[in-house]
């Protein structure tokens, strides 16, 4: 068969991509504009949907962050979220007096 599923869904993808990144470009990570990619909120691996734009939003890429330098899609790795902002969160907290 000539039907090959994974090019549509990256088709789709990259349209979502362009939909999301045209509402936003503000990085999920780091919070500064200039996202070049966009990354699941809930992975995939970990059960959120792939093609929800809904559980999608700005990432920077392998570009990395023109103000922090972050590399954040990589930091994020395939971690959800909610893990990440909130060892940012801890983090904050534990450096704060
Ligand atoms: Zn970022
Ligand atoms: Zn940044």
């Amino acid at each position: 068969m000539a039907t090959d599923r994974s090019e549509l869904v990256s088709y789709e993808f990259r349209k979502l991509r362009a939909h999301v990144l045209a509402e936003s470009d503000v990085c999920l990570v780091c919070g500064h504009g200039a996202a070049d990619a966009v990354d699941h909120i809930q992975p995939v691996s970990k059960g959120g949907h792939r093609l929800d734009p809904d559980n999608l939003a700005p990432i920077h890429g392998n570009a990395g962050c023109p103000v922090c330098l972050r590399k954040c899609n990589a930091e994020k790795g395939d971690r959800p979220l909610s893990e990440v902002v909130q060892l940012r969160t801890s983090v904050d907290w534990f450096a704060g007096p």
